[in-house]
């Protein structure tokens, strides 16, 4: 069997030495990297050959790759690099790199052409000045192909334990066995369809409730195809830590199964919290983790392989023990896992790292998004950009003189942007070049300075920075998908405002990492109706959807709409009383547990405070603004078996989702509210924009969004199949079909 790697691939791992260095960036984006490497082409005499497809072989390794450019009347092969700044402060370890790639490349042509010698160059094409500055060599073919046989020499050991690792882990997942005794009811369902939508190589969306193990019924299927379906990744993403600790709970358990099953699992943690220095740079002399990396790296990669199971604590005994940064250890060694867990981020995100890796790599990975209900709301986020003026008034005072023309350029481009802008928010059908060309020269302006000024060091011109970057990035993609909006900020002396490129419709940005995977499978207890998560988010149009049958039987939840009372918010006076007296007689008829949801902390302190007067022997817990994690643990603690009261809280917060209260711990829920959106400026946008995409522009914006939250809710009531509970469902508008067609199938609704 052949092992086949990526001559980048293979020369990061053979001849990166020295130093992580983070200095010698920022690095041109991706755009600028393609425009320059077309700058530098198009500057080559006729019959330059671009993007030269090589391959050759060593023993069982077969390594492939394009190079750059060649130019056969010099006999001239070059690696084209783009960069900014100061190409003397360039580390000695990236230029090292580069000569070992064009050096591989090198040799592959010579072989291809039958040469006896080649001349190498790496040019390096300044995206400021768009000068070159080459380097050249000349090396005899027998040189490079010494070269070649002993970079591949080193990666081969590598190579061969990767593919015994390869075949003994698809030998023990071919006999892998389900880690339970059985199914639980609609678990084999799940697994099933995830099997074949994996087999199929097409995306899955599947609504299944609470208390199925949707963990284990979507990792286990996942794995037993990875064989028959050679893929050679699998990506568990979530939107919590929580998430993310049951995926890795589920992971043990299935790689104690009998043969052992040699999986190797990665979990990735945020940078800012897996550094170990968080006041210090990522680089070797500011951090000792970041000195001599790449020299203790094979050690350290070696030792988490043999260690299999990286979880966040293990990650970090490994890489202390080699001396090594564990955020950076696990990029690593997301090129050599078998399963990654992760945020969703990895694989979604603008810059996602998983979804990089797939595409470079070619992968053939299977993905699974857990609680993906999220995925609208945390993909909007990812392709939104905000940019507030005043941060531009700060700098400007402390700015190095170098930045202050092209900022106080911006800052008038961006007057000129709201000078007719009466009201507090409009939306503007365009982002004006003027002001995206001044964005792009303050961007160009702090990279040439960041570059040639690596040791000094503003948070908020990094920020800013930052934040500058993703606003032109997403301005260059802008399109219906998004809004640009202006927001006039009232506190301002200057008449200040933000601005905000506001995703509405992820679609265009997620559709190509589906297309990426071969399977993507979709899960959470709320993902009705299929069309508005399957439009929103670009899902391809071959998916699957299924509807997982519930363990649960009607009789175990007792649903009543309250049909008299409305929570609309001209109403909400007369509500708070028959509310309050609502939940004081089910509590007096039954009592135990219960949690009641409002649309806001204001609703929820008035009914709160009329409680407490009319029923001070009923005990009231009360969820307040920003609680701290310890202090949503003490709120949770409070529910026990035996305990007795009922905890106010706001629907769509911590409380609403995502917490197991099984048994006694939670017998009932009152939802004083029908969970729509706010009803603003920017929501009526939305509205619009989903109206004009998809011809339903109130129920995508509003009304499927809050059912979503309401059904979350209600759900936190019936954990298991024992679990007997109520739900009240305050507000004449449970009443409509339209609402109730959207609520669980298996509830049996009473008016
Ligand atoms: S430990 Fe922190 S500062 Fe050091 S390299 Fe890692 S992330 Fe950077």
């Amino acid at each position: 069997m052949k092992y086949t790697v990526a001559v980048r691939e293979l020369t990061e791992f053979t001849a990166k030495q020295g130093d992580l260095d983070l200095r010698f960036t920022p690095s041109p984006s991706a755009q600028e990297g393609i425009a320059g490497h077309a700058v530098v082409t198009a500057r080559r005499a006729a019959g330059y050959q671009t993007e030269v497809s090589l391959s050759g072989d060593y023993r069982h390794l077969t390594v492939r790759g394009r190079a750059d450019g060649y130019d056969p009347t010099r006999n001239r092969l070059e690696e084209i690099k783009t960069f900014r700044g100061d190409l003397e402060r360039m580390p000695a370890n990236h230029r090292h790199l580069h000569w070992a790639q064009v050096k591989m490349y090198g040799w592959l042509m010579c072989d291809k052409l039958g040469l006896e010698e080649m001349r190498l160059a790496l040019v390096y094409f300044d995206i400021a000045s768009q000068k070159e500055t080459v380097i050249e060599e000349t090396h005899s073919a027998t040189a490079l192909k010494q070269y070649f046989e002993e970079q591949c020499g080193r990666f081969l050991a590598w190579a061969e334990q990767e593919l015994a690792h390869r075949n003994a882990s698809n030998q023990a997942l071919t006999a892998l066995r389900f880690p339970h005794a059985s199914f639980r009811p609609g678990q084999r369902q799940l697994a099933e369809a995830v099997y074949r939508a994996t087999a199929t190589g097409c995306c899955l969306m599947a609504e299944a409730p609470t208390g199925i193990g949707k963990t284990i019924g979507t990792l286990f299927p996942l794995l037993k195809a990875c064989p028959g379906q050679e893929l050679d990744k699998v990506f568990y993403l979530a939107a919590k830590t929580s998430g993310r600790g049951l995926a890795l709970d589920a992971l043990s358990l299935i790689r104690k199964s009998e043969p052992a099953l040699p999986l190797r699992v990665l979990e990735l943690i945020a940078r800012d919290k897996a550094c170990e220095y968080p006041d210090k740079a990522c680089h070797g002399e500011s951090c000792p983790l970041a000195k001599g990396f790449y020299d203790r790296l094979p050690q350290a990669r070696s030792a988490a392989l043999v260690h299999g199971a990286m979880g966040k604590e293990a990650l970090r005994t490994v890489a202390l023990e080699h001396q090594v940064c564990p955020y950076y250890l696990s990029q690593e060694l997301a090129r050599w896992s078998d399963v990654v867990v992760g945020d969703y981020n990895y694989y979604f995100d603008t810059s996602a790292m998983l979804y990089g890796l797939t595409t470079a790599n070619q992968w053939r990975v299977g993905v699974l998004v857990d609680e993906a209900h999220n995925l609208i709301d945390r993909s909007r986020k990812m392709y939104t950009a905000e940019l507030d003026q005043t941060e531009i008034h700060f700098l400007r005072q402390s700015a190095p003189a170098a930045l202050k023309k092209s900022l106080d350029r911006l800052n008038r481009a961006w007057n000129a942007l709201h000078r007719d802008q009466e009201e507090a928010y409009r939306v503007y059908p365009e982002i004006p070049l003027k002001f995206t060309t001044a964005m792009q020269q303050v961007i160009a302006d702090i990279t040439d300075f960041m570059a040639e000024n690596p040791t000094h060091v503003d948070s908020k011109l990094q920020r800013f920075y930052f934040d500058a970057l993703q606003f032109s990035r997403l301005a260059e993609t802008f399109d219906m998908h998004s809004l640009f909006d202006i927001t006039l900020k009232a506190d301002s002396r200057r008449a200040d405002s933000m601005l905000c490129i506001r995703n509405i419709i992820p679609a265009p940005f997620l559709g190509p990492r589906f297309e990426a995977a071969r399977s993507v499978t979709l899960f959470s207890a709320t993902l009705s109706p299929w069309h508005f998560y399957c439009d929103t988010l670009g899902l391809p149009e071959n998916t699957v959807c299924v509807d997982v049958e519930s363990p649960f039987r009607a009789e175990q939840l007792s649903v009543r709409v309250i049909g008299k009372v409305s929570t609309r918010y001209q109403h909400r006076e007369e509500s708070l009383s028959p509310i309050a007296d609502l939940m004081a007689r089910q509590y007096e008829a039954k009592p135990g547990n219960y949690l009641a949801f409002f649309s806001s902390f204001d609703y929820l302190q008035k009914v709160l405070e009329l409680f407490k007067v009319r029923y001070p022997q009923i005990t009231a817990w009360e969820q307040s603004r920003r609680m701290e994690e310890t202090e949503r643990e003490q709120f949770l603690a409070r529910f026990t078996p035996v305990s007795q009261g009922i905890g106010f809280a706001v629907l769509g917060g911590p409380f609403a989702e995502g917490i197991d209260l099984p048994g006694e711990r939670l017998v009932g829920a009152f939802i004083a509210t029908l969970g729509l959106p706010q009803l603003n400026p920017v929501n009526e946008q939305i509205k619009e924009r989903m109206g004009a995409a998809f011809g339903a522009g109130y129920d995508y914006t509003y009304l499927f969004p809050g059912i979503q939250k309401v059904v979350q809710a209600a759900g936190r009531v019936i954990r298991t199949q024992q679990d007997r509970g109520v739900v009240y469902l305050i507000d004449d508008r449970f009443g409509r079909p339209n609402v109730r067609r959207l609520l669980p199938a298996w509830w049996k609704v009473e008016s």
